[in-house]
């Protein structure tokens, strides 16, 4: 077999190996049934006991208690940034959301359609390079949004923010749930497209407060609210039965790892390597403030256009791969999620001293 590389793409991104390769021995043959996950009904004993499974770890390992529903959903995260608001947006009501970023202002744009957002807080000003430290809310809004983490800006909230008294926190956490504790209790509904941090790209997970569902804002088409899958346990329709599984070897994978401080440990220092090497040097340079970085997501530039394109191609020839930045930031960008390894940190920051020393 070919070997693997480091993979520092942002997302589709790396996946525990573990993970894939009892994901292969499923494809052939899920827990001894004779049939691949791939070829199950959806609502057979087989299925059953992933979607079990699955929900359990999830509540073990983040510490979820009952009164939060779990959904496997489908539309990645660009669907809740439409569902969120439809559902819980009321026509004459207001939200506010936070703009730090490309993803917030799509969850926006989308919530404008549906209500009145007002914007609490934005670092379009910088684009986006920081986190804002104080927002200024509206007027009674139903809930507060945010994105903990901003894939292509390279930053992240340390903390989550403090909704004013009566509404709740909304969260897109696409690229860092799981990365580190979270608090559920300070929250109504958190969201995440899993292909940044939990598996394939077919599942969504979404955990939110079980009372809500009885509020929905509107009529909405039955595949669009959240009461019809929460009431069908996310089996309204055929669902990415795939996706749960990964996701759910995932979980287990995280479990035994010592769980989310343990993980949120081991990316601390990986991040650390690499923003240490980026701090080190007169040649490099990060683009997020420092007290706004990311764990997940470093972002970092060369002095020249032309050198941060010779040192995307040469990285991918050395088998580091996925390095470019994203266009609205230009540079170089290293996503180190939970399944990225230590000695990939280590490959890079090599990489990195090498290419300075050749071109700097
Ligand atoms: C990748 C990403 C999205 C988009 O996710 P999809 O599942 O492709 O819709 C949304 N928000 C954040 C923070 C992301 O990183």
């Amino acid at each position: 077999m070919a070997e693997r590389i480091f993979n520092f793409s942002a997302g589709p991104a790396v996946l525990p190996e573990a993970v894939l390769k009892r994901a292969q021995d499923a494809i052939w043959d899920l827990d001894g049934s004779g049939i691949g996950v791939l070829e199950h009904s959806h609502r057979g004993k087989a299925v059953d006991a992933v979607w079990e499974r699955t929900e359990e770890r999830c509540r073990r390992l983040a510490g979820i208690p009952d009164r939060y529903r779990i959904l496997f959903l489908q539309g990645g995260a660009s669907l809740q940034f439409c569902m969120l608001p439809a559902n819980f947006l009321p026509e004459d009501g207001s939200a506010d959301y936070w703009n730090t970023g490309s993803w917030s202002k799509k969850a926006i744009a989308e919530a404008r359609r549906y209500g009145e957002v007002h914007v609490a807080a934005t670092s379009e000003d910088e684009n986006f390079c920081y986190v804002p430290a104080e927002a200024s809310y509206g007027a009674g809004p139903a809930y507060v949004h945010f994105t903990s983490n901003n894939t292509i800006f390279g930053t992240r909230f340390a903390e989550e923010p403090t909704p004013p008294a009566g509404a709740w926190l909304a969260c897109d956490t696409s690229s860092d749930l799981f990365s580190r504790p979270i608090d559920l209790d300070r929250y109504g509904l958190v969201y995440a497209g899993a292909l940044k941090n939990l598996g394939p790209a077919c599942v969504t997970l979404v955990i939110l407060r079980a009372d809500l569902l009885d509020a929905t804002a509107r009529d909405l088409p039955t595949m669009l609210r959240y009461d019809t899958h929460a009431k069908q346990d996310s089996r309204y329709n055929t669902p990415p039965v795939f996706g749960v599984y990964v996701m759910g070897e995932v979980f287990a994978w995280l479990l035994e790892r010592g769980g989310l401080e343990a993980v949120e440990k081991e990316n601390e220092e990986k991040a650390r390597i690499v923003y240490d090497a980026i701090d080190g040097s007169d040649f490099f340079r990060g683009t997020a403030r420092t007290d706004s970085r990311s764990i997940m997501n470093i972002t970092f530039r060369a002095p020249s256009e032309e050198l941060e394109a010779e040192f995307v191609k040469q990285a991918a020839a050395a088998g580091l791969s996925g390095l470019k930045g994203h266009r609205s930031v230009g540079g170089m960008r290293a996503s180190l999620y939970n399944a990225f390894p230590r000695e990939g940190c280590v490959a890079l920051v090599q990489f990195m001293k090498d290419f300075e020393r050749k071109h700097g």
